[in-house]
């Protein structure tokens, strides 16, 4: 059985989320010595042949494309891709380029696509278990696609930490350098860069910001302390919904996943969709004025008290440990 990554290419790199999707199917793959191959589409694609050594891939497809994703051109590409392959699987990263990418693949190829994986699994021959929470995140379903090949799973952020490279691979057969002839319906008329930001999922730590902090200036203080600690600020949709916070920064279903190996969770409560968004979290501290807050069963530490009260003190010790 064959699986196909598509590996998201941007100015000569394959992205981070692609090799964390990668390393999920290298997972499968081992189960059953499967074969995990690979689609690469952009701009001075050959590049990408080089980056591909030690990774867990035994063919990859390269298609030259333009760099700006466009989901008519890519899709139809990578449509063209899946016919030439037939995989039973298809695992894409959930990114916007690969969501927008899945849907409509789906769609052209009359298939079933399952967005937000939190985690797949194989059963029997080639079934997948796409594995999501549902109904606002208070089941988790398992979805399988019973009739329709390829079952395409799109992947949460952190679902697992980055393939390693390993020097014991053989080299991927970079088999076909196809140069795609489809248009898109999309023209470039101007190219902006915006401003570079972190990701929240790129943290080892994260401070998490609740309703339970009251007044915006006091994210202030929250991100001192993720500073300090080399880490960044996150938040609850409590706080996106007031307009305090980005979506990119929100933690959750909704919002994005995170792997780190310190949590530190001031003022939320820890719903169970809040707490989707954390994939792990080797070390989790909460501080919270409701002792019965449900955050404190995830918590490794927890203070229970006012924040506005508690985090000076923690920042003062910090900044004066004697
Ligand atoms: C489909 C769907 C998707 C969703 N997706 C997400 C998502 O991606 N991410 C997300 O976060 N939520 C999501 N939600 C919303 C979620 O259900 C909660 O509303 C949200 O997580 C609550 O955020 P909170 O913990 O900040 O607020 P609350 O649950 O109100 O908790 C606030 C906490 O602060 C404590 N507190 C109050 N004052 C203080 C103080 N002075 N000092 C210390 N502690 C204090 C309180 O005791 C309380 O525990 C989603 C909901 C739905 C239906």
């Amino acid at each position: 059985m064959v699986i196909l990554v598509y590996l998201e290419y941007r100015r000569g790199n394959i992205a981070g989320s692609s090799l964390q999707v990668l390393a999920k199917a290298y997972e499968l793959s081992r189960e059953g010595r499967h074969e995990v191959c690979a689609a690469v589409i952009g701009r001075d694609v050959q590049q990408a042949a080089s980056q591909l050594t030690g990774l867990p891939i035994t063919k990859a497809y390269l298609y030259e494309a333009d760099d700006l994703f466009s989901a008519d051109l890519y899709s139809e590409i990578f449509t063209r891709c899946i016919a030439k392959l037939s995989p039973s699987v298809v695992l894409i990263g959930g990114t916007k380029e690969g969501k927008s990418l899945s849907s409509r693949t789906a769609a052209m190829l009359k298939t079933g696509v399952t967005v937000d994986c939190t985690d797949v699994r194989l059963r029997g021959r080639d079934e997948l278990v796409q594995i999501r929470p549902a109904y606002g995140g208070n089941v988790i379903a398992q979805i399988v696609t019973e009739k329709q090949r390829p079952q395409i799973a799109v992947l949460t952020d952190s679902i697992m930490p980055p393939v390693k490279r390993s020097s014991m691979l053989s080299p991927a057969t970079v088999l076909s350098r196809e140069y795609a002839s489809a248009a898109s319906a999309v023209k470039l008329i101007e190219r902006r860069e915006l401003p570079k930001v972190k990701r929240i999922s790129s943290y080892d730590v994260i401070v998490a910001a609740g309703r339970g902090v009251k007044r915006k200036e006091d994210l202030v203080m929250l991100e001192a302390l993720a500073r300090k600690l080399g880490g960044g600020l996150g938040a609850t949709r409590g706080l996106v919904e007031r307009g305090w916070m980005p979506h990119a920064r929100q933690i959750g279903l909704s919002g994005h996943s995170i792997r780190v190996k310190l949590l530190i969770a001031c003022g939320l409560s820890g719903t169970v969709q809040f707490m989707a968004g954390v994939r792990r979290a080797d070390c989790v501290i909460a501080v919270n004025s409701d002792e019965s807050a449900g955050i404190f069963q995830w918590a490794d530490y927890g203070f229970c008290g006012d924040l506005q009260v508690l985090l000076p003190m923690l920042l003062e010790k910090m900044e004066n440990p004697a």
